[in-house]
């Protein structure tokens, strides 16, 4: 097998004779003696013509090409079952590795089906009345099911990235997936491919419970042996859910407690059973949005033409000490609320396949460690940060309370133009912008915590240096970006997975704290089910950072 390398400009088409001809000349072989010839990466190389980077594996005629194959799903209607409570990324690939495993999993989700999930977060962008249990954060799919879709991480994480995109294509992605560089779906195929991933489970024999929000799990045991010589040993662990028919009870020996970094209530619900959890650090910032075609221009250097993919950015800054980075970048995407509170606001992004709005968003923020968060919050232990993060999303809503316009959308966000944010100046007025509940002029450079403010003052003109034109006052920010991951951590044995002070549970995914984004949420699901399943984890594989 040789690997090579062929560059192309976009817009031309690689043909299979162009790629079987160079396969011969690197193989060293007329074109007869060619077996396999397949694309394993494409990238976008825009440093000076706009080109496609192909990577290519050509196989000698008679060598075997290995495929990748993925274990076959079992029938478990009989099996022993194993509780997912949360149907984000990281308990859906859960349940699916479940299945290969011959386990049977037991969905509980707290909010609704993905289909009638659209319908509140129409009423939400139109009325601004937050559903807690539905919504941009919370229903089936989780946080990434209305999002861009993106599929790179930049965690280096044990498992197999390539179960996660195999499976997704199986359910319905374009395969370009397998071999982008930078892969995403986008929010109009995610719904689709998320009611798949439900179907395959049920119709495997796993069960799927929405409305279903988990609000008590206890390790029951049982003593094995008389006398002096009994031991207790885990029985099971029972989840209490909350349902529309009332209270309901599961048993299960594990249950894979995936339920992202949104549900406060869960944290809650643990610490006040006296279990252990720790402040974790987490990213605040702003929700940036830029004109597209002014990233097109500045990431294509003037050169960008209509069938070129939409343009992307991501940076990373060190200022004063703490990370500032580009976080979830939605290019050719609108501004999202995303709040699961009411009386808060919080912005995110998402983008349809075609990556064709006229807008392009990312978060912006600021890296905030443990000890980051204001004096007043100091006593509160593990929720020091998350109490911090939440008061930042109600100040932000305070602030448009008061400014709104009667009758506005009570989501309507702060923003400031960006040069008037770095220079301590209210904007007089706004551009215009994809974010449906609308904007409200304010001074989020005195409404964000002055740590994060300063830090961020600094550092847009700095990325002018990278980016020509991004430093400009037809960017708009928001406030706030404050869900780029967990304020918590659930703690876990890093052999077994299991929380030290409740075997069988493992707490998994964005929420517990080990992972962030969809793909590297969902091979920690998959790591949790293999663990819970009685397996030994796959190989130990690095995930490349994209
Ligand atoms: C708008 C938006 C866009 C995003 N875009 C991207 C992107 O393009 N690429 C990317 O990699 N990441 C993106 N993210 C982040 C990504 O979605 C998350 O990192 C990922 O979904 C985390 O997966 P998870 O399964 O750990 O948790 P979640 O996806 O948060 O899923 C948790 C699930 O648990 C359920 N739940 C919570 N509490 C309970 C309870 N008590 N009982 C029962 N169920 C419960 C919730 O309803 C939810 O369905 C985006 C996030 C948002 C909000």
């Amino acid at each position: 097998m040789k690997e090579f390398e062929i560059a192309l400009k976009i817009g031309k088409e690689l043909t299979e004779e162009q790629l079987r001809a160079e396969a011969a000349r690197k193989l060293g072989v007329q074109p007869a003696g060619v077996g396999t010839v397949r694309v394993v990466r494409r990238s976008i190389d825009a440093r000076q013509d706009v080109l496609y980077r192909y990577k290519v594996e050509a196989f000698r005629a008679g060598e075997t090409a290995p495929e990748y194959a993925l274990p076959p799903y079992q029938d478990v209607h009989d099996a022993e079952p194993v509780i997912v409570v949360g149907a984000g990324p990281a308990g859906m690939f859960a349940a699916l590795r479940l299945l290969m495993e011959g386990r049977k999993p037991i969905v509980l989700e707290r909010g609704k089906d993905v289909h009638a999930r659209k319908r509140d977060m129409a009423t939400l962008a139109t009325t601004g009345a937050v559903n807690p249990e539905s919504n941009y954060c919370f229903g089936e799919g989780g946080a990434g099911a209305f999002s861009d879709g993106k599929l790179y991480t930049r965690s280096s994480k044990r498992g197999d990235i390539r179960e996660v995109l195999h499976q997704l294509v199986a359910f319905g992605a374009d395969p370009s997936i397998l071999i982008d560089a930078h892969p995403h779906i986008g929010t109009d195929r995610l719904p689709i491919i998320v009611e798949k991933i439900r179907q395959c489970i049920i119709d495997h024999g796993g069960e799927y419970h929405f409305d279903t929000k988990v609000i008590d799990i206890s390790p029951e045991f049982m003593e094995e042996g008389v006398g002096e010589k009994s031991v207790a040993t885990l029985g099971h662990v029972r989840v209490s859910a909350l349902t529309p028919e009332g209270e309901k009870e599961y048993k299960a020996s594990a249950v894979i407690l995936a339920t992202g970094h949104s549900a406060r209530d869960v944290y809650e619900m643990i610490h006040g059973k006296g279990w252990a959890l720790e402040p974790k650090g987490f990213a605040l910032g702003v929700r940036v949005e830029h004109p597209q075609w002014m990233i097109n221009q500045m990431r294509y250097h003037g050169k960008y033409q209509p069938f070129m993919p939409t343009a992307e950015y991501s940076f990373v800054h060190q200022e004063d000490g703490r990370g500032v980075f580009s976080f979830c970048m939605c290019p050719g995407g609108v501004l999202v609320p995303s709040a699961t509170e009411e009386q808060s606001i919080v912005l995110n992004g998402m983008s349809n396949s075609a990556r064709n709005s006229k807008w392009a968003n990312a978060g912006v923020v600021v890296q905030i460690e443990p000890g980051d968060e204001p004096e007043e919050y100091r006593d509160r232990g593990p929720f020091a940060l998350m109490d911090f993060q939440r008061d930042v999303e109600r100040s932000m809503y305070a602030y448009t309370a008061e400014h709104k316009r009667e009758g506005q959308n009570p989501l309507a966000a702060p923003a400031q133009r960006m040069k008037d944010f770095c220079r301590g100046l209210e904007s007089k007025d706004l551009p215009k912008t994809s974010y449906t509940p609308g904007a409200i002029p304010a001074p989020l450079h005195e409404l964000l915590p002055e740590h994060v403010a300063r830090r961020l003052r600094r550092t847009f003109p700095q990325i002018d240096r990278q980016m020509h034109g991004y430093y400009t006052n037809d960017a708009l920010l928001f406030g706030v970006e404050s869900r780029t991951s967990s304020p918590v951590r659930i703690p876990r044995d890093p052999e077994t997975l299991q929380h030290p002070a409740c075997p069988g549970l493992y707490p998994c995914g964005e929420g517990a704290g080990y992972a962030g984004g969809i793909v590297s949420s969902a091979l920690d699901g998959i790591a949790c089910a293999l663990k819970a399943a009685g397996r030994e984890m796959g190989r130990e594989m690095e995930v490349v950072d994209n």
